[in-house]
């Protein structure tokens, strides 16, 4: 601390005093004391009023003009008695007054309890400004994330008005991200609260959870991903346009659709095929033969059956294709035993065994030609992995853990699939048959399950002894009621 006074005995005293707790330097005069100050700047500065060169007033002037030394706290010592000095000296900025005499006990009172606050207060302003600078850097950190993303953010309070939003919001009404703040949510963006999205958003501010949605903007003419995050504060509102991935989405599907459909007349074609050339072969054997009545009654027996299986056949493909728009009651095991009179030949003529492991379930509410496809793509992979012959295996049960729900496991003994490709199976184009292959059905098969509100699992080896691969998949089954009901459900179809 600083302590100035002109007179020397006063000084040497009130300094001894000091000096049993304080380092203690001390000036004869304001000039000398600012300039000390000025040096090396003290906790506190103890200032007679009445010096040569500066008086008492003018250091503490001074102390205050100049930023670094401005908050040192600053006692004024004084012989001048009365309201008048005491005023002045309050006026001028000075943390306290003394009036000569004072006692010993009455200086290192005050003057203990002004270094401890201005401590006090020093540490205080660094947490403050230390905390400030925190908080500043985090929040330029996450606007500047909330710039960069590709979705629209907008955050409200809980009587929706709007607190922040990104310039990505430009996109979704005609305002600025500035021009919003202060405003209500809803009527920034008109239509928003009688659309789902409006119910969404309310849900999660009600309830305290987050929730999503993916669906039309009637407003806008567009599809939107969002996303409703709630806070004690409010809710952060994230949304995606994702009109364009959707359009994509579809048309890979509605090709996909069509190569699937041309693949499987080509299968039919050749199934029919079959047995026609043999029948055509028997009728040329029944003509030429000659008389044994036996012989040819034996040729037309083989005739009927081979025709017996073509119109098998045609049965169950005319059954796929009176397929309608509209979802229906599927029954899962004769849907595969339908896939798998298709598959006949190839899965003869690749020595392939099949065991049916069907339980009795309830049906699955979904449409007849996308699941027909699902399984169509999932048997083909298994009998194109097992071109030296092995086994399928495909099971029908309700879930166990999970019931209400439908488990169909398609399991192959074939080549396996290497872990490397287990992450992109499901991408679209990834295939290892370079030549034969779109990649496209397992994409088209997880799309498919997933609009009915399904999953797809896969596991693999292409380990000796045991190779093989197995998709298991789980589709939500109809309660016996609704079965009976027959409700009609809306489509979660993607198309
Ligand atoms: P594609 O059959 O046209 O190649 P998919 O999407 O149906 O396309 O399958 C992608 C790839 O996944 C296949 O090329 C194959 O490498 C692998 N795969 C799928 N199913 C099996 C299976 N059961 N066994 C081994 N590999 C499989
Ligand atoms: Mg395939």
């Amino acid at each position: 601390m600083l302590l100035a006074d002109d007179n020397r005995d006063m000084r040497e005293y009130v300094q001894r005093l000091l000096a049993r707790r304080y380092d203690v330097t001390a000036a004869a005069d304001g000039q000398e004391a600012l300039a000390a100050a000025r040096e090396n700047p003290p906790d506190l500065v103890l200032t007679d009023v009445m010096m040569p060169r500066m008086d008492g007033f003018g250091l503490l002037r001074a102390l205050r003009a100049e930023s670094a030394i401005a908050a040192i706290p600053v006692i004024i010592l004084s012989a001048r008695a009365g309201e008048e000095a005491e005023s002045e000296g309050l006026e001028a900025g000075a943390d306290d007054y003394l009036v000569k005499p004072f006692t010993a006990r009455e200086l290192m009172a005050r003057v203990g309890s002004h270094i401890s606050m201005h401590r006090l207060r020093l540490e205080l302003t660094a947490r403050e400004h230390e905390l400030r600078t925190k908080a500043e850097a985090a929040e330029e950190q996450y606007r500047a994330m909330l710039a960069r993303i590709s979705e629209a953010f907008v955050a409200v309070d809980r009587e929706w008005r709007i607190t922040y939003a990104n310039e990505q919001i430009a996109g979704l009404s005609k305002v600025d991200a500035g021009d919003v703040i202060g405003r209500d949510l809803w009527e920034v963006f008109p239509g928003l609260a009688e659309s789902k999205f409006g119910r969404v958003y309310r849900e999660a501010m009600e309830c305290g959870r987050v929730t999503r949605l993916e669906d039309h903007y009637q407003p806008l003419d567009r599809w939107f991903h969002a996303n409703a995050y709630p806070s004690p504060d409010g809710l952060s509102i994230f949304a995606l346009d994702v009109t364009d991935k959707r359009i994509q989405q579809e048309k890979l599907l509605l090709s996909e659709k069509l190569a699937a459909t041309g693949r499987l007349a080509a299968t039919i074609a050749h199934e029919i095929n079959n047995p026609l050339e043999s029948v055509l072969n028997l009728i040329y054997l029944a003509r030429i033969s000659k008389a044994e009545i036996g012989k040819i009654r034996e040729y037309l027996a083989t005739a009927e059956r081979e025709l017996t299986r073509v119109a098998h056949i045609a049965r169950h493909t005319l059954g796929f294709y009176r397929e309608s728009s509209a979802p229906g009651d599927i029954d899962l095991p004769a849907l595969i035993e339908e896939v798998l009179t298709v598959y006949h030949s190839r899965i003869r003529s690749a020595g392939v065994e099949v065991t049916r492991d069907f339980a009795v379930v309830p049906a699955v509410h979904a449409l007849r030609g996308e699941l027909h496809q699902v399984f169509s793509n999932l048997i083909s992979n298994a009998i194109d992995a097992m071109r030296e012959g092995g086994a399928l295996r495909i099971s029908v049960r309700e879930a166990v853990d999970t019931p209400g729900k439908g488990v169909v496991v398609i399991q192959d003994t074939g080549v396996g699939i290497p872990a490397q490709h287990l992450p992109r199976l499901f991408e679209p184009f990834f295939t290892t048959k370079p030549n034969a292959g779109t990649g496209l059905g397992l994409w088209v098969v997880q799309q498919f399950v997933q609009s009915w509100g399904g999953t797809v699992n896969v596991s693999s080896s292409t380990q000796p002894p045991d190779p093989g691969t197995r998709f298991t998949i789980f589709l939500p089954l109809k309660s016996v009621s609704e079965t009976q009901n027959k409700t009609n459900g809306a489509s979660g179809g993607l198309m």
